[in-house]
């Protein structure tokens, strides 16, 4: 069976020509994401919106494929949780960690209200919460479907060139963009767009990027994500995201060859496909060549069994020089927010081109989608939009910068509930389970058996990583209690070595070498915390 095949229909663009004679309230650039939900929100809330899009077919990228049930309630809350229907998307009930011959089940927490599913819900009684995890391309479409189904939304598809800025003052008054010849009856050349206000969302490797923010602040890549796509896998735990760690006996020391493989993920994209993304370190990206062989020797043995076979056929397959089934690799970055609005006016940065984190724990679309649900709110026009009331101070007038940038002060404190947590988890979890040092270890060993803990052991984090309880103090809460208890375990766990195969509990005479151990445990993990915990403080 060919894995699915990115259909060849197009989202029709307006006129280009057409569309540039008229001046919009606010101007989204890339119509991914966030900037088609937020074309949706924002137009139905009563603003006229122009969403400019480079290629309005439908992308095959490896990203975007996992939505938290937080960023389910978020599309909910804007009125637009149709866009996962129809798609062939499957429902995730949580996590399961694999580690060798262990694993632990990390399920999605009860909630108070259910999510009310019309298709493909698997919770009995309603109140169990669920993510969906689906194929980007088919989301993507459904999303930019819904944009270009409000009347106050002109979608474009053309190519951002540039900002059009104010002689004086260096203010963003819109853009200039290339259209695809077909969406002009004359020449493709560059149009200018002009707008109140330009909301720039092009994505991780952002054009704009370097124009908004200061140059210390850009992406830091610290491994990549290697795509591949399993046909009709035998998955240990259907409906669920697996996250299998690197090393096949957590009980044994760790090796002393570096291990450039980190964490695997694998969850269900479809009926009959489940992708696998394989952690691969380094910051520049793993070379194709070769790539196949490097990833069945250092990956298959840290595979759950009955994954294997299909793994391998990936691979086979992806050597055939059928395109659909090559190896693709994206980075996977690290980018803290940053506020905005006192330097460049006119104009700001949103979803991945602002903020980014490891994918890991699959967030990024939460942190989009709730962004959206603020940005509505606070920079709407004078309706209501699902369950986002009209600000109690009426809308802001998009031609004063002072009140525009107060907001969007208010937005870079307001999205932090979600978005921190997010980001944080994110990378405090990647440097635990992708560890690659001892001491890393030694807290990868302790967060597994944390979960093993069960009960709120469990919930709590599952209802940060969920973005249905977020509390950054409560991320800081079970974080600490990992470091302890990984430290408790370091003096009362067994540990095997050559002489003692079975394993043995420290002695007593091993206590003082385990105390400076502990000190450097704890210190490791107030270093894989604190850093990003300090980096989302940005004022
Ligand atoms: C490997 C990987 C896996 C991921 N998996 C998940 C996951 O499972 N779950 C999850 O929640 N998040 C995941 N993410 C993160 C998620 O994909 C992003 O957070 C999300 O897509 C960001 O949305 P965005 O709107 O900012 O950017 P995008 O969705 O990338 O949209 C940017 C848009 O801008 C357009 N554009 C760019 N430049 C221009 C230009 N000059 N002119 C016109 N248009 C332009 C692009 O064509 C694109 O359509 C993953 C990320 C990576 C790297």
């Amino acid at each position: 069976m060919a894995p699915h095949t990115i259909s060849t229909n197009k989202i029709p663009s307006a006129d280009a020509k057409v569309a540039s004679s008229t001046s919009y309230e606010i101007a989204i650039i890339g119509a991914g994401i966030l900037g088609s939900v937020l074309a949706y929100s924002l137009a139905e809330s009563g603003r006229s919106v122009l969403l400019v899009e480079r290629d309005l077919s439908e992308p095959d990228r490896i990203v975007g494929e996992l939505l938290q049930p937080g960023g389910c309630v978020a599309l909910k809350k804007l009125g637009i949780d149709d866009t996962l229907q129809g798609i062939d998307a499957v429902p995730c009930e949580g996590y399961k960690v694999f580690w060798g011959q262990q694993e632990v089940a990390i399920p999605y927490p009860q909630e108070d209200i259910g999510m009310g599913w019309s298709e493909g819900g698997v919770g009995a009684d309603g109140r169990k919460q669920e993510g969906r995890s689906f194929h980007h391309g088919r989301f993507i479409q459904n999303l930019r479907k819904k944009a270009a189904s409000s009347a106050g939304v002109t979608l474009v598809e053309a190519t951002v060139n540039d900002l059009l800025r104010d002689d004086l003052s260096g203010g963003v008054l819109g853009l200039t963009a290339t259209p695809k010849s077909s969406t002009t009856n004359s020449d493709p050349s560059p149009l200018t767009y002009r707008a109140h206000l330009t909301i720039i969302v092009d994505g991780c490797m952002s054009k704009f990027r370097r124009q908004l923010l200061p140059t210390h602040v850009s992406p830091l890549v610290r491994s990549h994500f290697v795509g591949l796509v399993l046909e009709d896998a035998d998955l240990p735990a259907p409906h669920h995201g697996h996250v299998i760690l690197g090393k096949a006996d957590p009980s044994s020391p760790p090796s002393s060859t570096p291990n450039t493989i980190g964490p695997v993920l694998v969850y269900q994209l479809a009926t009959h496909e489940t992708r696998m993304l394989i952690d691969v370190r380094g910051s520049k990206a793993p070379s194709t060549a070769q790539l196949a062989p490097y990833l069945r020797d250092n990956v298959t043995h840290v595979l759950p069994p009955s994954i294997v076979p299909s793994f391998h056929q990936a691979l086979d397959k992806s050597t055939s020089g059928d395109k659909n089934y090559r190896l693709r690799s994206m980075p996977n970055s690290f980018l803290p927010p940053y506020p905005q609005g006192r330097d460049v006016q006119g104009a700001f940065l949103a979803g991945d081109s602002l903020n980014m984190r490891h994918p890991l724990t699959g967030g990024g679309m939460t942190v989009a989608f709730n962004d959206a649900v603020l940005l509505t709110g606070m920079l709407g026009g004078n309706k209501p939009v699902g369950e986002i009331k009209v600000d109690s101070r009426g809308p802001v007038d998009l031609q004063s910068w002072l009140d525009v940038s107060e907001r969007l002060e208010e937005w870079h404190w307001e999205r932090k509930a979600v978005a921190s947590c997010i980001n944080v988890l994110a990378m405090a979890l990647y440097s635990l389970f992708g560890a690659d040092d001892e001491n890393l270890e030694v807290l990868k060993t302790g967060c597994f058996k944390y979960f093993e803990l069960g009960g709120e052991c469990i919930a709590g984090p599952v209802s940060l990583l969920s973005a249905l309880r977020p509390s950054p103090f409560y991320l800081f809460y079970h974080f600490f209690r990992v470091a302890f208890y990984s430290i408790w375990i370091l003096f009362t766990e067994p540990v095997r070595t050559a002489e003692h195969p079975k394993g043995r509990k420290p002695q007593v005479w091993e206590y003082p070498a385990l105390t400076v151990k502990s000190v450097q445990v704890f210190w490791t993990a107030c270093v894989v915390l604190l850093p990003v915990l300090w980096s989302e403080g940005q004022m």
